[in-house]
Order: structure tokens, then sequence, then C-alpha cells
């Protein structure tokens, strides 16, 4: 329950481990395609990533690219801003456009063969990102009157554990699939949420969104993640990060 979310160690290497929420410079984030790729293969050793930056999916389709010389898959994703929050477009082929309706938004997602999730619906409004990364309010509400194709319920971002306890609740109740993702902004947060699936490939996690049968866990931060992100806040708040 809460963040963060003790990995349920039971977690067998039968099933494969995702990260399906991920930035990188082509948003806020502060690490390279390249640096999150060598970071997801080594520690925590994910078997998939979804690279989601804010209203794009150029540094998606870069790390697509590269992934050949990785041992793992990567999943082109994008975090949508929609006029009620951050949904995680998975699995697509074009960008979606922001600005969208919550339900405008998945329709576009699905029109393209992808899986739209919920990303931290319960968080507190943060603008940590002046303009991209600023979370309207209501996609709680949303997830009972639009068809999710899953919730993040476990969202590795500091602070965000209130909101992570609201999103099980409302995934259970819901009964769309469970998610995990690091919401990583530096590297040394890659992996820190995960979604665990039957399987190993990308194909195999998108039937288990579909089929509802993943499961998300999370593990702690230690002291050297804790002050690369509070480095990270900081910066922001002193305006250096591009947006
Ligand atoms: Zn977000
Ligand atoms: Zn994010």
């Amino acid at each position: 329950m809460g963040f963060p979310t003790r990995e349920r160690a039971l977690r067998n290497r039968s099933e494969g481990r995702a990260d399906v929420h991920i930035h990188t410079r082509y948003s806020d984030g502060r690490a390279s395609v390249r640096e999150v790729l060598d970071r997801a293969f080594t520690d925590p050793r994910l078997d998939v990533i979804a690279i989601t930056d804010h209203n794009t999916i150029e540094g998606a389709l870069e790390a697509a690219r590269l992934a050949p010389e990785y041992p793992l898959e990567v999943v082109v994703g994008e975090e949508i801003t929609s006029l009620e929050g951050h949904i995680l477009g998975l699995f697509l082929k074009e960008a979606v456009r922001p600005g969208l309706s919550a339900g405008e938004t998945i329709a576009a997602v699905h029109a393209q063969g992808g899986l739209a999730i919920a990303a931290h619906p319960f968080a507190p409004r943060h603008d940590h990102v002046r303009g991209v990364g600023r979370v309207p309010m209501g996609l709680g509400r949303a997830l009972r009157q639009v068809p999710f194709d899953g919730v993040e319920v476990v969202n590795s971002f500091p602070l965000f554990a209130p909101a992570n306890w609201l999103a099980r609740r409302a995934q259970r109740a819901s009964g769309v699939a469970a998610t995990g993702g690091s919401d990583a902004h530096v590297v040394e947060a890659v992996g820190k949420g995960y979604t665990c699936f039957p399987g190993r490939t990308a194909a195999d996690l998108a039937l288990a969104i579909r089929q509802r049968r993943t499961a998300a866990g999370g593990s702690f931060y230690g002291p050297r993640l804790v002050l690369a992100y509070a480095m990270f806040v900081a910066d922001v708040y002193r305006g250096r990060t591009a947006g």
C-alpha cells in the first residue's frame, strides 16, 4: 500500500518486468535516451521499457531505434496532457496531441492500436515542470466514465504515496489492469516502479494489460536517488531545466 510499495519479493523471474513511465531529455527528464537504455538492462534488469515523454514520442522513437543493441524491448509511449490529467499512451505509432478531453485522448490512442493508462490519477497538482508537466485535476473522476485500459497504481515519483493508495483503490473498483512505472526524471530512478506480467516481451506486456493480468510493484529510494531528485527539483525551480 502506498509508496514506496515494498516489492512483492515473491516475484519470480518467469515473469517479465516493465517500467512503463520514463522521461528523457526530449521532455523534462535529465537523462539521454542512451543513458536510460544503459541503465534499464543492467540495474534493475528490465525486460521492457516505455519511454513516455510529455506530449512527444521523439525520445521513444529514438529508443526504439537503439533497442536492438540491448537485451530489452522498447515500447513507444507518450505522457499526454489531457484536459483531465496525464494519460500514458503505450504502443503508439504517432503522437497524440495534448489538450483533448480524457475520452478523446483515449479514443486517439485506441485508434492506432495503443493502450491508455491513467497516470497518477489522484496526484496533487504539481507544476514541477512549468507548462508541460502541469497536472490538471479530475482524472480520478474520469476513471469511472471513460474506457482506460489500465491505472497506474505505483508511481515512484516522490510524494505520490497517498495518490498511489487512492489509485489502487480505484483500479480495484474498476477492474482494469494495474500498472507501475517509475516516472523517472533522473536515470537513477529507472525501474523503481514497475509492472510485472506473464512473459518477457512487449507483445506479452500488451496482452497482459488487455487481459488484466499485470501486477504493479516498486522499491524504495536509496539516499543517492533522493539526492539526485532533490537536485533535479532544485534545478527546475531555478528554471534551469529545459521544458
Ligand atoms: Zn505526469
Ligand atoms: Zn511522467
